[in-house]
């Protein structure tokens, strides 16, 4: 496997990466985990962004003025 610290090769049974020496046993499922919020994370900074931008083109009563 993958130390997904330092990128290097890892021993798999190995707990903690021979190259960085942090501990890999915890943080790959906490890494998985992470990576699912912050893709959930953009798909809603998008669909923020789309609201945001038809909030805009109706009429700009709602829009506010943007600082320069
Ligand atoms: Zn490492």
């Amino acid at each position: 496997m993958q130390c997904p610290f330092c990128l290097s090769e890892k021993d798999e049974q190995a707990p903690v990466c021979a190259n960085c020496g942090r501990d890999t046993a915890v943080p790959e499922a906490l890494l998985a985990e992470r990576a699912e919020l912050l893709q959930k994370r953009d798909k809603l900074r998008v669909e923020l962004e789309r609201a945001q931008a038809r909030l805009a083109t109706k009429g700009g009563r709602l829009s506010r003025s943007r600082p320069a």
